[in-house]
């Protein structure tokens, strides 16, 4: 399993690159432009270019671009939903000049009704048919804060089902256990694959978020930590990843960002756990 981190393009998409070798990594996400703002940051093509062939020398991959934090795929809001609409699609397109494997998105926030899901589903196979060809749409899980979608794998499979376009599954652990599933326990970790499996598919899996929590297990919060720092714990994670089922291509931490020492702990602790999974598996 190859392993990675969310890591900031502030100055530079050069940058994420760089910390990426510092730190060793084999995947990467970023962020394409700045995650708390509409305004748009037009990448120069020079700089576009230095960021492709970087990635190829540093030899990373998969690279996934997160979708920014200000789009509502789901609103009722029609000018939120069309500016949120246009700015999926423009990401996309950013991503597949960037040469990104994937585009993460949360399925957004809306009442749990079909009209909200069909709602996410048009938006995304409209992006989708927009960018040829476009890098894989992952639909995140979440942890069900407030009005989110997408706490439960159903809710995603039904994005999918009525999407008809390719999409994907990306799997984050803390979202999980905020949703009420116990990855500390075998019945938790085979409900949530079980779920998956009925829903979204399993070969749709193609990327895990690998965050421990610091909200309680089914308290709807999303609250990342350090991995073996939170409520899921490495003996929660062993669990986890000691099941069969559970096969994606890399894992991607998105843990909280103060000290480098966190991160290499954190790497650390990744290694320990997948490599586990490889001598079983
Ligand atoms: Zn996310
Ligand atoms: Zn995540």
């Amino acid at each position: 399993m190859r392993l990675g981190f969310h890591l900031s393009i502030a100055g530079s998409l050069l940058r994420a690159i760089q910390q990426a070798q510092v730190l060793g990594c084999q995947a990467l996400q970023i962020f394409v432009q700045n995650p708390r703002a509409w305004k748009w940051r037009e990448i120069p093509r020079p700089e576009i270019e230095a960021f492709i062939s970087a990635r190829r020398l540093a030899g990373l991959g998969p690279l996934a671009v997160h979708l920014t934090y200000l789009p509502n795929l789901a609103s009722v809001d029609a000018a939120l939903y069309q500016k949120s609409r246009e700015r999926l699609a423009r990401e996309l397109a950013l991503a597949r000049e960037l040469e990104a494997d994937y585009l993460i998105c949360h399925p957004g926030h809306a009442a749990l009704e079909p009209e909200s899901f069909r709602r996410v589903a048009r938006t995304l196979a409209a992006a989708v048919a927009q960018t040829s060809p476009p890098p894989l749409v992952l639909i995140e899980n979440t942890a069900g804060q407030g009005q989110e979608l997408g706490w439960r794998p159903e809710h995603l499979g039904m994005i999918m089902r009525r999407a008809e376009v390719p999409l994907g599954l990306c799997l984050d652990t803390s979202h999980a256990f905020g949703a009420g599933y116990d990855l500390r326990h075998p019945a938790g970790v085979a409900r949530l694959l079980l779920e998956i499996a009925q829903g979204p598919g399993l070969e749709r899996l193609k990327i895990i978020h690998l965050n421990d929590s610091r909200a309680p297990l089914g308290s709807r919060r999303d609250r990342h930590a350090h991995l073996g720092q939170g409520t899921i714990g490495l003996e929660g994670f062993r669990q986890f990843f000691s099941h069969p089922w559970l096969r994606p291509a890399a894992a991607i931490m998105e843990t909280p960002k103060r000290h480098q020492a966190d991160e290499w702990r954190n790497l650390l602790c990744a290694r320990s756990l997948t490599s586990t999974k490889m001598l079983l598996g």
